[in-house]
C-alpha cells in the first residue's frame, strides 16, 4: 500500500518511481522509525504518513522550480534529511549538500548515505550562516532549499548567501505565507534577492496545502552577509530596530 501511495503520488509530480527507488523509500522509512527510538528525529511515526508528509512533501519541492541536469543543491537545516534526501534518491544526477547544525542528526544522514548508497550526496555538520561565510560554499548554489527551519526573515540570511548569481532559494511554507513573506521583503533585496514568487500546491492524495516561495538571486549578497547567529534572530533584517 505505501509502495503505490509513494508512486502514485511521485508519478502526480511528473516523476516515475522505479524498484530501487521504492526500496531506499523504504529502507529510509524503516531507519527513521528504527532511530527515532533512540534520537527524537520525527514527531510522524506512522509509515503512510512519513511517505506523504515526509517523502512526497519533499518531492513537491521539484515542481517549484526547474532543476536543471546536474545542478548543485543544498538543504538548509536538513534534520533528519528533508527535503534534501528524497530529492537525491529520485535525482541522482544532482549533487546535494545537506547542512544540519546537530551532531546527531548528522550521524544518522551518514547512515541513511551509506545504507541508500547515495554518493552524489555530501554532509556538512554546521549552522548554514557559518557555511555561507566559507568560498567553497558561499554563492556556489544552483538551488537552495529549506523546510521548516525559521520565519522567513531569518530564513533568508541563512540561505541566500549560498545561492549563486542566477540560482533560487525556495523555502518550504505552510499555506499562510504572506504574512512572513511581507516581513521578509525588505531584507530580500538586500541580500541580493529578486521578488519573491510564490508556487501553492497541494501534497499528491491530501488536500494539504503548501507555499512555495521562490526566490531568484539577481545580485551578489554583500559581503558583510550572513551576519553572526545571535544578531540574525536578534535583528532580523527588514526589522526596524530602536
Ligand atoms: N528540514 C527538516 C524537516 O523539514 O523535517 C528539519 C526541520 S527541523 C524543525 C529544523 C532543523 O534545522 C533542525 O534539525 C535544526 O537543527 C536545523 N537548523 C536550524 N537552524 C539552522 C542553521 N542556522 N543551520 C543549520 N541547521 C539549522
Amino acid at each position: 500500500m505505501i509502495d503505490q501511495i509513494l508512486s502514485d503520488g511521485a508519478r502526480a509530480l511528473g516523476i516515475q518511481l522505479g524498484r530501487r527507488e521504492i526500496e531506499r523509500f523504504s529502507t529510509y522509512t524503516s531507519l527513521l522509525l528504527e532511530w527515532n527510538e533512540k534520537f527524537n528525529l520525527t514527531a510522524i511515526t506512522d509509515p503512510v504518513e512519513i511517505a506523504v508528509k515526509h517523502h512526497l512533501d519533499s518531492l513537491t519541492c521539484l515542481k517549484a522550480a526547474e532543476f536543471g541536469r546536474g545542478a548543485l543543491v543544498a538543504d538548509v537545516g536538513t534534520g533528519a534529511g528533508f527535503p534534501g534526501v528524497p530529492i537525491a534518491i529520485v535525482r541522482p544526477d544532482l549533487a546535494v549538500t545537506l547542512i544540519e547544525a546537530t551532531k546527531k542528526k548528522l550521524i544518522f544522514l551518514e547512515e541513511v548515505r551509506r545504507r541508500l548508497e547515495l554518493p552524489h550526496v555530501e554532509l556538512v555538520h554546521a549552522r548554514a550562516e557559518d557555511v555561507g561565510k566559507q568560498a567553497e560554499y558561499r554563492e556556489k548554489y544552483d538551488i537552495v532549499l529549506a523546510r521548516a527551519v525559521s520565519v522567513m526573515r531569518v530564513l533568508i540570511e541563512y540561505s541566500l548567501p549560498l545561492v549563486r548569481v542566477g540560482g533560487v532559494f525556495i523555502a518550504q511554507k505552510g499555506p499562510e505565507v504572506d504574512g512572513e513573506l511581507a516581513a521578509a521583503g525588505p531584507g530580500i533585496g538586500t541580500l541580493g534577492g529578486g521578488k519573491p514568487d510564490v508556487v501553492r500546491l497541494t501534497i499528491p492524495g491530501t488536500d494539504i496545502g503548501r507555499s512555495m516561495v521562490v526566490i531568484k538571486k539577481l545580485k551578489p549578497t554583500p559581503a558583510h552577509f550572513p551576519r553572526s547567529s545571535s544578531q540574525i534572530v536578534r535583528k532580523p533584517l527588514g526589522t526596524r530596530v530602536g
